[in-house]
């Protein structure tokens, strides 16, 4: 099994229970094939309560080191999860990904509109159909903006931040877009397993439905991760998400190496 989705201390939001050590451990500790430490680079993160910068420097030298210390136990890719946000941000992210070699990078939307999709800035005169509208719109123009990325990150995840569950309609389109977009452009989604820790169980990112659309859209890239913040978590319910893609009728789960798709056949 592969978790390609870990943040350790190098992330704003994770703390002493995620130094990189004590999550590579529990990886080798809990029998995973490979990982892919994907730590939060936010250029311009707009909750000012939070410096959702990296130092990348250290990073890349701690990367070094766990790959030398345990690359024979696992197969670790180097990775980064870019925060994307419309202008200066995505100019931010471009720079990122070509600053230093990565085997594998993650673009997420965690702000949309100028505002953290988990605050009330966000929500504030929004309601539940719109801040889903709102959010997939700017997905789509980050996407078409800045494409430096492998997987998309967490497709859906605006529904954690929402009153109950938006119904399909409400973003299918746009969704489908998105999809077709990464599709064209050779680019995979992941199936994030953190919505068992955030209370919205089989609801993962994306959902079943989701998946299967971009299956049925010719889309066959797909990496599984837990987006691990603390190492008790590493590893989550990676055996769904594998039986998630079996059953949107793939054979295959994806890994990277120097940002080329590794096939494994599951
Ligand atoms: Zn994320
Ligand atoms: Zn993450």
């Amino acid at each position: 099994m592969y978790d390609y989705h870990l943040h350790t201390g190098f992330s704003y939001d994770a703390g002493a229970e995620a130094s990189i050590d004590l999550m590579v451990r529990r990886a080798i500790e809990l029998g995973l094939d490979g990982i892919a430490v994907t730590d939060h680079y936010d250029p311009e993160f707009a909750d000012l309560n939070w410096s959702a910068d990296l130092d990348f420097p250290n990073y890349h030298a701690t990367l070094d080191r766990v790959v030398a210390q345990y690359g024979e136990a696992i197969d670790i890719a180097r990775g980064i999860e870019l925060g994307m946000q419309p202008g200066e941000p995505n100019a931010l992210c471009a720079a990122a990904a070509s600053d230093y070699p990565y085997d594998f990078i993650i673009g997420s939307v965690h702000c949309a509109c100028g505002a953290a999709i988990d605050t009330r800035a966000y929500h504030a005169g929004r309601n539940c159909k719109q801040a889903v509208h709102d959010y997939y719109d700017d997905l789509l123009r980050c996407i078409t903006e800045f494409g430096d990325f492998d997987v998309l990150g967490h497709i859906n995840v605006i529904e954690r931040y929402i009153d109950g569950t938006p119904h399909d309609d409400d973003f299918m389109d746009i969704a489908e877009v998105i999809l077709k977009k990464l599709i064209d452009e050779g680019k995979g989604i992941e199936i994030n397993t953190s919505s068992f820790r955030y209370g919205m169980g089989e609801r993962t990112t994306p959902t079943p439905t989701i998946l299967r659309r971009y299956v049925e859209l010719g889309g066959e890239i797909v990496t599984t991760g837990s987006d691990a913040h603390r190492a008790r978590d590493v590893g989550a319910m990676i055996d769904f998400a594998e039986q998630m893609i079996r059953d949107a009728g793939l054979r295959y789960i994806a890994t990277f190496k120097a940002r080329k798709p590794v096939m494994i056949r599951l």
